[in-house]
């Protein structure tokens, strides 16, 4: 059996055998659940930026549709009608 993979916050590590399956012992089991909340909040991070900058990309036409709509269509356009 190997050792558990844990380092005690002082540095050493874990004294005990790990599970086969984890590369922890049953006292460190607990550990592997937090970390993947953290994986999951990062994700959660990620997905938020992602849609805020689909969202973003949503609005931008139809601001300027909307800024065509009210102030009339930009110079340039004048000009040449
Ligand atoms: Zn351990």
């Amino acid at each position: 059996m190997p050792r558990c993979l844990h380092i005690h916050d002082a540095g050493f590590q874990c004294v005990s055998e790990a599970v086969d399956t984890t590369e922890l012992c049953d006292d460190h089991q607990k550990v592997v659940p937090f970390e993947l909340l953290a994986e999951t909040g990062w994700q959660k991070i990620i997905f938020r930026f992602v849609a805020l900058i689909l969202l973003i990309m949503f609005l931008v036409p139809i601001v300027y549709t909307l800024r065509n709509l009210f102030v009339g269509p930009p110079p340039r356009a004048q000009e040449a009608g």
